[in-house]
């Protein structure tokens, strides 16, 4: 026989860190939630929106945990909306921006649970436009690659000189998770690229603890070690940052935003 479930689950795009950026969609979805499962490098001030009532469960590797497994967040998720609760899961960014958020959808629904998405703005947005810059200026990029520079366990790694032809071709890129493999990844795309080409990084947009650092495909590694750069940061490449390389803002960062407000 096949139950309805009363409960259900929404995938709520978080933002980028900075609650005013959430959707009003969303702060709804949060406000309704009877359980919250909260993802890694969600702001804390997005949590304030949800009833003191809620049962909040933090899922990422917060409080130096590792991260929970995914097969446990699905099936604690499934369960809760079995008990008929309004599931909310909240993830960074735009749910369907890696994350997961398309295998928590198909498996919720393989397993008869209602699901609903709320867009959130995804990091590599916000990351370029704390720079001072679009994704696609008229000028200077006809479109926008997002590209993870993690694949997944077993999976094919990004090409990355062929990505670099693609941005040469005019193509803004904006590389998810890639701090960690960014020499890789830059030398790769310096195959393809000069390497005067404009390069940035930005860590922790839109929160406190944002820094931006604008430099070039050649210089990018060094200057990113010597400014310490960090997890969680999107790198950007291409010629829409050309204003903002051309304006001095490297290497950091505070002194960036120190200009920016003179
Ligand atoms: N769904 C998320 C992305 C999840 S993958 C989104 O749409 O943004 C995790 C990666 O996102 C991190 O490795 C980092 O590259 C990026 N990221 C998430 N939050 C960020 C932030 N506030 N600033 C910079 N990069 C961020």
């Amino acid at each position: 026989m096949n139950m309805k479930i009363s409960g259900h689950v929404t995938l709520v795009g978080a933002g980028p860190g900075d609650p005013e950026l959430l959707t009003i969609k969303a702060v709804r979805a949060i406000r309704r939630a009877t359980v919250l499962l909260v993802d890694d490098l969600v702001g804390d001030g997005v949590l304030r929106y949800a009833r003191r009532s809620a049962r909040t469960v933090y899922v990422g590797k917060r409080g130096g945990c590792a991260s929970t497994p995914q097969a446990f967040i699905e099936r604690l998720m499934i369960a809760e909306a079995q008990r008929g609760e309004r599931v909310v899961r909240l993830k960074g960014g735009d749910p369907f921006v890696f994350g997961r958020g398309g295998e928590e959808a198909e498996h919720l629904r393989a397993a008869g649970v209602e699901v609903e998405v709320v867009n959130g703005i995804t990091s590599g947005l916000a990351a370029t436009t704390a720079l001072g810059v679009p994704w696609t200026h008229r000028e200077h990029a006809r479109g926008v690659m997002l590209v993870t520079g993690h694949a997944k366990e077993g999976g094919i790694a990004p090409h990355w000189p062929t990505l670099g032809a693609a941005a040469a071709q005019g193509l803004t890129l904006v590389v998810y998770m890639g701090v960690a493999q960014l020499e890789s990844i830059c030398d790769g795309l310096a195959d393809a690229l000069p390497t005067h080409t404009p390069a940035a990084l930005v860590q922790a947009a839109s929160t406190p603890r944002e820094r931006r650092l604008v430099s070039t495909l050649g210089a990018l590694v060094a200057d990113a070690r010597a400014a310490a750069i960090g997890s969680p940061a999107v790198l950007i490449v291409g010629d829409v940052l050309q204003g903002v390389a051309a304006a001095g803002a490297r290497p950091d960062v505070a002194s960036a935003r120190q200009q920016a407000q003179r």
